[in-house]
């Protein structure tokens, strides 16, 4: 489990701008993610009404799935291409509006009012910003991040969480001296250590 290889590899925000604009976007699952289905007892807990949470978002079809189910979405991603893309994807008409806290962000809401996706970067926000949540699909999140950026994002992630919610994290597991990630290998241990 020697991650040595992956701590050091940044993956730039242009970067990312850039697989979105080639297509490049082999992680992006047209039909969902199986494992939501599986545990999304154990996020809702039998209740209604959350506001869910879809860190480095993408274009997640489980956000149109979770709204549907009567839920309040924000997801927050760089690329305005994606979101743009979420929305039209699914035909659903949205404003964009500009966030006056974060200088260059814009927030994209459906018009419904229930899926707001923010375009920025997950450092930029704040529970001052958008609120806290009750819920939290992480997929392509975490181990999307720059390992170096890890303990940043787990403490933003504690911050904009309420005390009782619930927190799906999926994590690849393979040999790190093989791939170089994203996604990147992020041990149990580490995991353990990050969210405690
Ligand atoms: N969770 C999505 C996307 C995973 S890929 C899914 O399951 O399909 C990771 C995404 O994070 C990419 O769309 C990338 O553009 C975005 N991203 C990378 N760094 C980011 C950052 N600092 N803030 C917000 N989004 C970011």
């Amino acid at each position: 489990s020697d991650v040595g290889s992956q701590k050091e590899r940044v993956v730039t925000e242009e970067e990312w701008l850039q697989k979105w604009e080639m297509g490049d976007i082999g992680f992006h699952k047209e039909q969902g993610h199986p494992l939501l289905q599986k545990y999304l007892d154990v996020l809702l807990n039998g209740r209604s009404g959350l506001r869910i949470f879809f860190p480095l978002c993408g274009k997640a079809v489980e956000m149109k799935w979770l709204a549907d189910m009567g839920h309040s979405v924000v997801g927050v991603e760089v690329s305005e291409q994606a979101v743009k893309d979420f929305f039209s994807e699914h035909s659903l008409p949205y404003c964009e509006e500009p966030v006056p806290e974060i200088s260059g962000a814009k927030m994209f809401q459906s018009t419904s009012g229930n899926i707001s996706l923010y375009c920025c970067s997950i450092y930029d926000l704040s529970s001052s910003i958008v609120g806290k949540f009750d819920g939290v699909w992480d997929r392509g999140a975490l181990v999307a991040v720059n390992p170096c950026d890890r303990q940043s994002y787990a403490s933003l992630m504690i911050n904009l969480v309420e005390k009782s919610s619930s927190y799906l994290l999926v994590t690849v597991s393979y040999d790190p001296n093989k791939h170089k990630g994203p996604p990147f290998y992020v041990p149990e241990s580490e995991i353990k250590s990050l969210f405690g």
